[in-house]
């Protein structure tokens, strides 16, 4: 099932609603039907909202950092950037774009209504004044100061840990105490949320999952940045590796024998990709008998030697695989060995930020 619909791209990135936000809008519908203030009010809120997280996104990608994509929660957007940059002026910039920018249309929107104040009867349960540029200005400037809130991963709680970093020099300290404050917030969010508004208790609880991971995330990576592909890799010959030409029958019979969940596809010269155990399944047993592994959607990844665990582990989570092909145009058909889900456990116990505190202290 898919949970996002595309509705548009702007400068390449592609724009979702998340089915949740679809369906708000609908339950906002029916509710005030025949009065349709409150889903025009919305829809303008949304448009204030994209205009938000683009405003993220374009200095990311002035900065060169790969925006993936928007998504449109009923409690807000987000916008996936690839990575998060460690330079603290990088992820200030980014952080403190979106509540500027609804700072901005907040402004612009107050002028407006200054100039052209539209009135739309409303219902009494909803707070709003029904003029419709007053309120679309006041909303905005709310949500720009909620976004300020310096609650981790909150676009306030960025600007915090930014300067946390730049302060301290240490990125992962600074995580650390941007989360614990993060979580601090997210507390009170549920708290007074349960209260009252199971809304703010909503995204409370979200920012106090979202601060655990990214305080996990700057662990990990600081671990396992300062190690080469090359130091834990496996060679080569640790790999299965088949021709496209082979039946997948063969294959699945190869890989129980080698004991092994991931196949990589070669050629004499060239390597094509990994294929799981899983997707090998996924053809009916009839078929497995004629239906060749290059008839497959193979996932064309790898990395170089050069790159760090740390890169090796990001394409792992996003590709969802358990192996990595690591290539190298001396090495026959490109690999040169390969990373698995144990050499990042290996790695991780590596640990050489315990080393450096060792010799430091
Ligand atoms: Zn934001």
């Amino acid at each position: 099932m898919r949970y996002t619909f595309t509705i548009l791209k702007i400068r390449g990135i592609p724009i979702e609603l998340h089915i949740t936000f679809i369906g708000l809008l609908g339950i906002l519908f029916i509710f005030s039907f025949p009065i349709i203030y409150p889903v025009l009010l919305f829809g303008l809120l949304f448009i204030s909202v994209v205009v938000h997280e683009l405003a993220h996104s374009i200095v990311a990608q002035r900065n060169n950092i790969p925006v993936k994509k928007i998504v449109l929660y009923p409690i807000g957007g987000a916008a996936q950037i690839d990575e998060i940059p460690e330079k603290p002026g990088i992820e200030a910039r980014i952080a403190l774009a979106g509540p500027l920018t609804s700072l901005v249309i907040g402004i612009i929107s107050l002028g407006i209504n200054l100039l052209y104040p539209i009135s739309f009867p409303t219902i009494s349960i909803f707070i709003w004044s029904g003029t419709l540029f007053f309120d679309l200005g006041v909303l905005s400037i709310i949500l720009a100061m909620f976004n300020l809130i310096p609650a981790f991963p909150m676009d306030g709680g960025r600007i915090l840990r930014a300067i946390l970093t730049f302060v301290r020099n240490d990125y992962v300290k600074a995580t650390e105490n941007a989360a614990g404050i993060g979580r601090g917030f997210a507390l009170l969010m549920i708290f007074f949320g349960i209260m009252g508004n199971i809304w703010l208790a909503i995204i409370g609880f979200f920012i106090y999952i979202g601060a655990s991971q990214e305080v996990r995330l700057a662990r990990i990576s600081a671990i396992l940045k300062p190690i080469q592909i090359s130091e834990v890799m496996l060679d080569r010959e640790y790999a299965l590796t088949v021709p496209p030409e082979m039946v997948i029958s063969e294959a699945i019979t190869l890989m129980h024998r080698a004991q092994v969940q991931d196949l990589v596809v070669c050629t004499d010269y060239d390597l094509i990709g990994v294929v799981s155990w899983d997707d090998l399944l996924k053809i009916p047993p009839p078929l497995r008998l004629i239906t060749r592994i290059g008839d497959l959607k193979i996932n064309p990844i790898s990395i170089k030697a050069e790159n760090s665990v740390f890169d090796a582990y990001k394409v792992m989570l996003k590709e969802k695989t358990r192996l990595l092909p690591v290539v190298n145009p001396k090495a026959p058909c490109n690999l040169m060995g390969v990373i698995t889900n144990q050499s990042i456990s290996y790695s991780l116990g590596i640990d050489r930020t315990e080393e450096k505190a060792l010799f430091f202290n």
